[in-house]
């Protein structure tokens, strides 16, 4: 709408994540001309900085995509000069009112949009949300709060944050940002693969599925910015969001439409049909010290942030089931780690096996590897490829194993955004479907709360692995309980 303008507070303005990639994701939107034509940002936070000091320091992390490069710099001028600055507390309802002024002066006589963006630490989330509404909110237009990850430690902190909000927001206002997974091009994808090719869907099922696999690893460590790491570990800074919004999302049933509800409400019955995870099912790691090629990598408690006795995990892998009957079985692993030999994250989808083979006799006595198996590579390298078993050219009756494979770099010139821009465009356009409401965000508490809290309480003692190996052998054993063999990234990145 002409008449309306959205102004865009980046409360936290100072910190990493707002030049990292608040700031960059807004340019982009303005430079795809995704933002409405009255717009103002303002970056909010208690350092002391002039307007010019702000857009001084975000136009260090500018950047223009590859196939966009004319008129970058122009570009980039016009979007600093709508970019202002305000110093204040984060607990001030007097500081929130004069930037209310402020705001106001740029929004003129229009209907006023407000979006504010908390890219602070958790603890003073509240703070913030009460001062913007009783000072900051919007008089005639919208008020919207996007809140960062973590949201919670736990089941009841969870509720106590959404509790807490909810004195001065409506759901509809909250958006939490938790999973920026869902961002992700090739996750957004994966509805689209599912329900608008007919080879898909039919075999989405226990029948012809024999276990899928949610794979997050990175090469590096905490190296040195532990500290926060320490009170969430891998489980909730990984699995219990990122791979388990995944995991709905590729599970759940065929939505009504592609109304945020919709897509919601099948998620949540997905996470409301899974049993809360138990010990057993789980296996924990953490990385050490490992030397290699000369160089030596610190273990985790090594990291000057980390306490000594640390029994945080920084790998995890575990085995969940979803009781439907579409799954009822069907194994879903997770496994999550850093400072691994790899980077990435996948879907691996193995299918079960062709019964009655006739071909049985040309892969020996291995027919796992004869099955066909999906891979949905998230990132790096976007790609999505499908094992079939092939006859090797020639006049003998060899097979081998091909891929059918859809490389995004080679199809695609076009660069992917980034999934902050489609978060702000989302939250902007009011579309909530990649924001986690709060019952979703209960029911993936109450899976894993049980188990943080026995872990916690018993202090139950990671299983070590080196720094740049594949993590802890118990995960091939919780794998090898239910017949699964982990995929591995690496071997299949060079095919
Ligand atoms: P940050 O740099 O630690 O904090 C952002 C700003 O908040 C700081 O510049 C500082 O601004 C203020 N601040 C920091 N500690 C504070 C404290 N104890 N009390 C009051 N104000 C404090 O955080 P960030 O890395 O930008 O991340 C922002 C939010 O996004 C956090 O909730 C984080 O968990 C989440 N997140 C970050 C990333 C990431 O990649 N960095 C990824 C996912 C989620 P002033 O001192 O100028 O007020």
């Amino acid at each position: 709408n002409d008449d309306s303008t959205v102004s865009i507070t980046v409360v936290g303005a100072s910190g990493d994540l707002a030049k990292k990639k608040i700031f960059p994701a807004l340019f982009a939107l303005y430079y795809e001309d995704c933002l409405p034509k009255h717009f103002t940002i303002f970056g909010y936070a208690r350092s002391k900085m002039t307007d010019a000091e702000l857009r001084n320091m975000v136009s260090k992390t500018l950047t223009c995509r590859v196939d966009k490069r004319e008129n970058c710099n122009e570009k980039m001028e016009e979007f600093l000069k709508r970019c202002f600055y305000h110093s204040g507390q984060y607990d001030s309802e007097e500081h929130f009112m004069d930037l209310d002024k402020k705001l106001k002066q740029h929004e003129g006589s229009r209907v006023s949009n407000r979006l504010f963006y908390l890219s602070i630490p958790p603890n003073i989330f509240l703070d913030v949300v009460k001062c913007t509404s009783k000072s900051a909110s919007s008089g005639n237009g919208w008020t919207r709060v996007i809140v960062e990850k973590p949201f919670g430690r736990d089941s009841d902190s969870s509720s106590a944050l959404t509790r807490g909000l909810k004195q001065y927001l409506v759901e509809d206002q909250i958006f939490r940002w938790i999973d920026h997974y869902l961002g992700k091009e090739l996750v957004e994808n994966l509805s689209v693969l599912r329900f608008s090719n007919l080879v898909f869907e039919p075999l989405w099922s226990r029948q012809y599925i024999r276990n899928v696999q949610l794979i997050f690893s990175e090469d590096f460590g905490t190296e040195g910015r532990g500290g926060y790491f320490d009170r969430y570990g891998i489980i909730r800074d990984i699995m219990q969001n990122h791979l388990l919004q995944i995991l709905a999302l590729f599970a759940m049933e065929t939505p009504v439409s592609l109304e945020a509800e919709d897509i919601r409400n099948e998620k949540v019955k997905v996470l409301r049909s899974m049993k809360p995870l138990q010990l057993e099912d789980v296996v924990i790691g953490q990385y050490k010290s490992h030397t290699k090629g000369g160089t030596t990598y610190p273990g985790y408690t090594e990291d000057k942030t980390v306490p000594k006795d640390s029994v945080t995990p920084t790998f995890a892998a575990a085995a969940l089931f979803i009781n439907n009957a579409r799954w009822d079985g069907v194994p879903f692993l997770m496994k999550a780690g850093k400072a691994l030999h790899t980077k990435g994250a996948e879907i691996r989808v193995q299918f079960r096996h062709v019964p009655g083979n006739l071909y049985k006799r040309s892969f020996g006595t291995d027919l796992d590897t004869a099955t066909n198996e999906l891979v949905i590579r998230v990132q790096p390298d976007e790609a999505i490829y499908l094992k079939i078993n092939n006859k090797i050219p020639g006049l003998g009756m060899r097979l081998d194993r091909s891929n059918l494979n859809l490389h995004y770099a080679a199809r695609y010139s076009k660069e992917i955004p980034d999934a902050y821009e489609r978060l702000l465009l989302d939250a902007i356009e009011g579309e909530r479907r990649l924001f986690i409401r709060s019952d979703e965000l209960d029911a993936a508490w109450e899976l894993f709360t049980p188990l943080l809290k026995e872990l916690e309480e018993k202090r139950i003692a990671p299983e070590l692995y080196p720094y740049g190996s594949r993590g802890p052998v118990g995960a091939h054993y919780l794998a090898a309980k239910y017949n699964v063999r982990w995929g591995d990234l690496t071997t299949e990145q060079k095919a």
